[in-house]
């Protein structure tokens, strides 16, 4: 099969590899659309991810979805053919931590495109059979492959406790943002103040009804704005003392994006006066089901995430319009 292969930083080749096998339990996905991830830009700019170096040329892409294209012995379904969303995150169920139920940090994870292992940036990838399940009728390969970021703003959702009457506020309108924003609006909370710097990623969320929205988190602070929850989905590493600027005392933050860099510095008196619970939120568990419900019964509409298409020749050209971050596109979708 062609592989979109990460061989350096920026050396992204498109080499013939052996097609993988549905090995027992696993599903083998013709994969259909891989979303690109800011995450996965870190190994492509830097050749690592937070240190770890690839053993091998690495297939990137953990958003996606794709076709059934062969079931593994003792799986029964879904049936060849069947257009499938895929949870990457993919746990032992055995460890202490995936029996007291925090499967997404299972001491034993396999994340495809996370080294060691392959991702979906290729025309095929196999599966196990616990993280795929079948795409509502009618839902497009493209928002099947935004089922895994969806799944990330419902985890971050549930993580923060928000109740209905509460506020909120929102740092970053990427897609992690607006899957949160989505999901909360989803859930009937609707008073979620946004910061967004980029002008053309401010449209969307207003149009959904969000407000005040403010081009940084002090342009919020100058509008009075205080929420019970905030999230922090932008990803800079200055966003989360913004974010704890932002909440009420005994309030909430849930940092969604991954800062970068790593190291985070805060006045500690801000989350020690007010009293914060400040909670880091990781990729997602158990959210499939949910987001597959909210897309199938038109809940929420993934389709209207503003995306531009690539073919897998075009891979690096996607990674570098993820890098570029231009307002009207959200996510770089590559169809292999
Ligand atoms: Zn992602
Ligand atoms: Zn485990």
């Amino acid at each position: 099969m062609r592989a979109a292969r990460l061989h350096a930083a920026r050396d992204v080749r498109i080499d013939e590899v052996p097609t993988p096998d549905a090995g027992p339990g696993e599903v083998l996905v013709r994969v259909r659309a891989v979303a690109i991830c800011p995450s996965d830009l870190r190994l492509y700019q830097d050749g690592h991810a937070s240190g770890v170096v690839p053993d091998h040329p690495m297939i990137q892409g953990h958003e996606f979805s794709g076709e059934v294209a062969a079931l593994g012995e003792d799986v029964d379904g879904p049936p060849v053919g069947t257009p499938v969303a895929v949870e990457p995150s993919w746990h032992c169920g055995k460890c202490d931590v995936c029996l007291a139920g925090h499967e997404n940090l299972c001491r034993n994870i396999v994340f495809p495109s996370f080294p060691q292992r392959d991702g979906a940036l290729a025309e095929y990838i196999a599966c196990p059979a616990f993280a795929v399940r079948a795409l509502p009728q009618g839902v497009s390969f493209v928002a099947g492959a935004l089922i895994e970021p969806l799944g990330v703003g419902i985890h971050a959702v549930r993580l923060s406790g928000v109740r209905n009457g509460q506020s909120v506020a929102l740092l970053g309108a990427g897609t992690i943002g607006m899957c949160v924003m989505l999901v909360l609006k989803a859930r009937g909370i609707d008073r979620i103040a946004l910061a967004e710097p980029i002008e053309a990623r401010r449209e969307w969320p207003r149009a959904l009804g969000a407000g005040p929205i403010a081009a940084s988190h002090q342009e919020l602070l100058d509008a009075g704005v205080e929420a019970d929850v905030v999230f922090e989905c932008s990803g800079d590493n200055q966003a989360v003392e913004q974010a704890m600027r932002l909440a009420r005392p005994a309030g909430r933050v849930v940092v969604v994006g991954i800062p970068h860099p790593d190291q985070v510095t805060f006045d500690s008196t801000i989350p020690r006066r007010r009293e914060l619970t400040v909670i880091f939120s990781r990729r997602s568990r158990g959210t499939l089901e949910e987001a597959i419900e909210l897309i199938g019964t038109g809940a929420i509409d993934m389709g209207a995430l503003p995306v531009r298409m690539y073919a897998l020749e075009q891979t690096a050209e996607a990674m570098e319009a993820t890098a570029a971050r231009p307002g009207d596109m959200l996510r770089a979708v590559v169809e292999p």
